[in-house]
């Protein structure tokens, strides 16, 4: 489990020499003028690296969560970022699992490909936040047709997807049986939608995310676009968040070996006091520290993703492999900031740009409190907070 196959090996090569042609100064370059990354996108997609969990029926290459991560985690190691299309690999999931024949023959083919895009997902919506019981977005039935009201934020990359997975609520909260009903996913086909209904506000953030507000003001959407059962949409979404949460981690991972390399190779150059200050324990600690934290959290993500490829319940694991993972980037980039000393400001060095990237994963996709909530109520059987 802890050590890759020979293909996982192979593909962790192919995938570094292909970032290879992404230097730190492409990353840069797109980070200043908050720019999509299109190039890197690009060759991500037709080395089908994207296509990666899609079955091999429909044009993907039918491999596993594991092998999905280890492309992840090289991408994030060579110094580059996969969040501009991360979700090109994982949001399809919900059609796969969930989606009817017609669906998956729809549109899997054409997102493994490339030729669709499937990464945005509207789920959180600024009033209710984490709470996604409490969301407001509804989609009430008009003849052969859903109409779509409401508002979502932090929609990612809706800019550049050319498909949505929306989750809408299509009953109030006070008349559904249980607590979990009353909310649907819809496929919303954006090209269509953008000007007929929807509206796109990209959000400035401090990196470069392109990750948006997106306003639905009396939508149409096709019913026949609608995912699974109609009240039943929780569940669907509920299924892909443990495999996205693998691959957050793993990326986090990438992160941290990124930064520990970095400053491991540092410390031992720079010479202060006419020594090197990797020399200093005081300097040696915390690199070593983050290092048997990165080593702990990558066990853990790959006990995920094995036993997500098993076809076993691993929503415990999952959390624990992206809180772990996302806190073992973070002690790896501040133990690199602290060894760079000024340097590290330094935007040619790439550090602060990964130091504020991979800050991100502490609150996003959930956020670390609401992982210890869960572990708290449903691993350990403590009294449930809320
Ligand atoms: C750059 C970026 C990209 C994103 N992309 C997407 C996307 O593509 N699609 C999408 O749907 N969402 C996306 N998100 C949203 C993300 O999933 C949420 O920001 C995250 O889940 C936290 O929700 P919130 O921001 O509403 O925080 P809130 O729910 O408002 O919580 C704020 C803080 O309070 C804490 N908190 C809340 N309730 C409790 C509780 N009961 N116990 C203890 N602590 C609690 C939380 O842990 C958090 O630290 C993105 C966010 C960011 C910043």
């Amino acid at each position: 489990m802890w050590s890759d196959t020979p293909e996982i090996t192979q593909m962790r090569e192919a995938v570094r020499a292909l970032c290879s042609d992404f230097p730190g100064s492409y990353w840069r370059e797109k980070d200043r003028a908050r720019a999509y990354p299109e190039e890197f996108v690009d060759a991500l997609t037709k080395a089908g690296f994207l296509a990666a969990l899609i079955p091999e029926e429909y044009g993907g290459s039918g491999l596993g969560l594991s092998a999905a991560a280890a492309i992840l985690e090289e991408i994030h190691s060579s110094g580059c970022n996969a969040s501009a299309c991360h979700a090109q690999m994982y949001i399809m999931g919900t059609i796969l699992r969930d989606g009817s024949d017609a669906q998956k023959q729809e549109y899997l083919p054409k997102i493994a490909t490339g030729e669709l895009r499937l990464q945005a997902f509207g789920v959180t919506e600024p009033g209710s936040g984490t709470n996604t019981l409490g969301l407001k977005t509804t989609a009430v039935r008009d003849g052969d047709d859903y109409v779509i009201n409401g508002q979502k934020v932090w929609t990612s990359r809706a800019e550049y997807s050319d498909l949505m997975v929306l989750l809408a609520r299509t009953m109030p909260q006070d008349q559904v049986q249980k607590r979990t009903d009353g909310l649907s996913v819809f496929i919303v086909d954006m090209r269509k939608a953008v000007g007929n209904g929807l509206t796109i506000k990209p959000i400035r953030t401090m990196i470069n995310h392109s990750t948006t507000e997106v306003y639905f003001d009396d939508l149409r959407v096709p019913a026949m676009n609608i995912i699974g059962e109609e009240g039943k949409g929780l569940r669907y979404i509920l299924n892909g968040m443990n495999a996205e949460r693998v691959l957050i981690a793993a990326e986090c991972i990438g992160d941290a070996r990124w930064f520990t390399a970095k400053a491991s190779r540092y410390a031992s150059e720079r010479e202060v006091f006419d020594r090197p200050i990797g020399q200093n324990q005081g300097v040696q600690f915390p690199i070593a520290r983050s290092f048997a934290q990165t080593e702990a959290a990558d066990l853990m993500v790959r006990k995920a993703a094995a036993m997500f490829d098993a076809g076993e319940t691993m929503a415990a694991e999952a959390n624990m492999a992206k809180m772990l993972a996302s806190e073992a980037s973070w002690a790896a980039g501040e133990a690199c900031m602290q060894t760079h000393g000024g340097f590290a400001f330094a935007e040619d060095y790439d550090i602060e740009r990964k130091w504020r990237e991979t800050r991100l994963y502490q609150i996003a996709p959930i956020s670390t409190n609401l992982i210890l909530s869960y572990l708290a109520e449903h691993v350990l059987k403590l009294p449930r907070s809320y």
